[in-house]
């Protein structure tokens, strides 16, 4: 595998912690134990996430093309919009967002606290639509593209989720190779990898860079897109292109991409009880926040996976904690009472 002829610009601290999650392990039963990869603080830049791990192998193609603007489309509450509007005016670069109306939710300041407030803040031009949820490519962001054109500008399109970009899967392969780093350091290793998907260049990523010592199966996604169907051929179709461009050796299979959709829902961005409840648990427990878009739904999946005793006992449990925390204010009045 070939990762490192792919040139990556440095926005996070470096390896993110790995954590034990070991107060929740024990209520759980002790039988697993949970660790938890903190890409939720690995960077300076407006609390980071897995965008900006991404965002390490876009950058290179946007300075060397010279761009001035970078372009990018989510939610209201997006957390890649708020990463793209930071990571920009680090580089001093000029920032344009299309938010869309991806979430069927109304909190008294849903567009005006959380993400949406950090990226005005960050001096980025924020633009609303009224589009709805779909993880595709938009064509109110083809016309943010034109808008910075007419003006003389030169933009760098980042597509939701970084997932409909080329170099969109190589972050998270190189997650994978952080972590065999840290289990040389821990001296064990990890027996299942649990992660968020919606977009999907994560979970792809991961499956590429685990596929490379035979754990692509041991990648286990948790679909908070409530569309899984769509989700799980992004990611197939992204693993499958990212494993050509590292030189994986091994073709993947729609059988490579385990996608659990048993948690997401209602709808994207609307939390389930399980949801809530994962959210507190971990937070009382361990003083780890989660969101009710994303992390909040993976945490739940892996808390009902062991108690339903779908580990094996003994097993070590990764939980990828891709970020997401910054939306939480938005959802203040689920939360008024704790
Ligand atoms: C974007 C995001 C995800 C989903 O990642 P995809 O690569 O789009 O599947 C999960 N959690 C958080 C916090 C995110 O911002």
């Amino acid at each position: 595998m070939n990762l490192q002829r792919f040139p990556r610009y440095p926005l996070a601290f470096g390896p993110s912690p790995i954590v034990p999650l070991k107060r929740l392990s024990a209520h759980l039963g002790g039988k697993v134990d949970l660790y938890a990869k903190r890409e939720d603080c690995n960077s300076g830049l407006a609390f980071g996430g897995n965008k900006t791990r991404m965002l390490e192998y876009l950058i290179p193609e946007a300075l060397e093309q010279g761009c001035d603007t970078l372009v990018s489309i989510g939610g209201i509450q997006s957390n890649q919009t708020r990463q793209v509007a930071a990571v920009a005016a680090h580089l001093g670069m000029k920032r344009v967002l299309v938010q869309e109306n991806w979430v069927n939710y109304s909190d008294a300041v849903y567009d005006r606290v959380g993400n949406i407030q950090l990226s005005r803040m960050m001096g980025a031009d924020v633009r609303f639509v009224s589009d709805g949820f779909d993880i595709g490519i938009r064509k109110s962001w083809q016309e943010a593209m034109d808008s910075v054109r007419d003006a003389g500008g030169k933009p760098f399109p980042i597509p939701a989720g970084c997932s409909e970009h080329p170099l969109g899967g190589l972050g998270f392969v190189g997650f994978a190779e952080e972590v065999r780093q840290q289990e040389a350091e821990l001296g064990f290793k990890f027996d299942y990898i649990v992660v968020c998907s919606v977009t999907g260049s994560t979970q792809a990523g991961m499956v590429v860079g685990f596929a490379a010592d035979g754990r692509a199966c041991r990648v286990i996604g948790i679909d908070a897109s409530a569309k899984p169907e769509q989700t799980h051929e992004q990611i197939t179709r992204i693993a499958k292109h990212t494993a050509g461009l590292v030189d994986l050796g091994q073709d993947i299979t729609r059988e490579d991409v385990i996608l659990d959709t048993r948690f997401g829902g209602p709808e994207y961005g609307l939390p389930n009880e399980g949801t809530l409840e994962a959210i507190r648990l971990c937070a009382r427990l361990e003083g780890v926040l989660t969101d009710p878009v994303y992390e909040g739904e993976s945490m739940d999946g892996m808390i009902q996976m062991v108690r339903n005793g779908e580990f094996p006992e003994g097993s070590k449990v990764l939980y990828a904690h891709l970020g997401g925390v910054p939306a939480l204010s938005a959802y203040s009045s689920i939360f008024r009472n704790g």
